[in-house]
């Protein structure tokens, strides 16, 4: 099971929306996507633990995808961080290291940059999107999984672990005179995908990247009274437009101007061309099984 909690789902300047930044937790490990300003304070407020954070993954330096990372890491270190914290995001090793040494500021746990992340269970690889200045989004892949299939073992009366095991191990096993195929045995489950987007005006390179996933956060920033390329974003119907392109399973629409207030209209306009889109709100939260 992932989930993933919408804690700012405005774009450009706060309004009711606060600045971007999602959550993906997976048990216990926690990764941040974007940091906005305000994202620490919104986290405490809310009892979403910033010191469980492992990852952070900044899509670009646009001041409401990453001012609030420096404060929030300044937090970290107050409150006796000791684990080791990955970034991903280009050039954000630079800025951090400005803002450490002109805040006169030196975290006492590593930080290590990295451009991808991986453990045995998840990875978060980056992908280029089509925005004004260098910017990237990212693709969480959580691995797939091969569990035994417990009612059919029971019902060929097998309870040798031994047995099991070589199964799992994908090795063809003999049992009371016959074979038995681990493919008869075993129950394959391909692993939750998630893509968010950061910034991107309409992209063939995201449509490409984002193909099937399970839940893709896409810019829409604004509605069709914008021309939202030129700004380098998308509006709902552009984001609708990919998500039905890439076939994804669900489409979160998020980094919503604050021009606008009617959350009804955004989703309409999507809707009209991809049904399985909605916008979240912020603190929202939506389990991916
Ligand atoms: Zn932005
Ligand atoms: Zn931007």
């Amino acid at each position: 099971m992932i989930k993933v909690f919408f804690v700012g789902t405005g774009g450009g300047a706060p309004s009711k929306r606060g600045l971007p930044a999602f959550i993906v937790r997976r048990e216990a490990f926690n990764a941040l996507l974007d940091c906005g300003e305000g994202t620490q304070v919104t986290m405490i407020r809310h009892k979403l633990n910033i010191m469980s954070l492992k990852v952070i993954a900044i899509t670009h330096l646009h001041a409401d995808h990453v001012l609030g990372l420096p404060a929030l890491i300044q937090t970290m270190n107050m409150y006796n961080r000791t684990e080791k914290l990955y970034i991903l995001g280009n050039n954000v090793d630079k800025l951090l290291k400005g803002v450490f040494e002109n805040t006169y500021f030196s975290p006492n746990f590593e930080i290590e940059y990295v451009n991808e992340y991986k453990d045995n269970e998840i990875s978060i690889k980056p992908f280029k999107t089509c925005h004004v200045v260098p910017s990237q989004g990212y693709l969480i892949e959580e691995k797939d999984r091969i569990n035994i299939d417990i009612e059919r073992l029971k019902k060929e009366g097998i309870s040798d672990w031994r047995i099991i095991r070589q199964l799992k191990e994908g090795k063809e096993v003999r049992f009371n005179g016959k074979t038995l195929y681990p493919d008869d045995f075993l129950i394959k489950r391909k692993g939750i995908r998630i893509a968010y987007t950061g910034d991107t005006s309409i992209c063939d390179n995201v449509i490409k990247t984002v193909k099937g996933v399970d839940l893709l956060m896409h810019d829409s920033t604004f509605l069709d009274d914008i021309n939202a390329r030129e700004y380098g974003h998308s509006t709902a119907s552009d984001a609708a437009t990919v998500g039905k392109e890439a076939d994804v399973k669900r489409l979160a629409l998020v980094h919503i101007s604050g021009r606008y207030d009617n959350d009804y209209e955004i989703e309409e306009a999507a809707k009209k061309i991809f049904s399985k889109s909605f916008v979240p709100e912020d603190l929202s939260l939506y389990i991916l099984n």
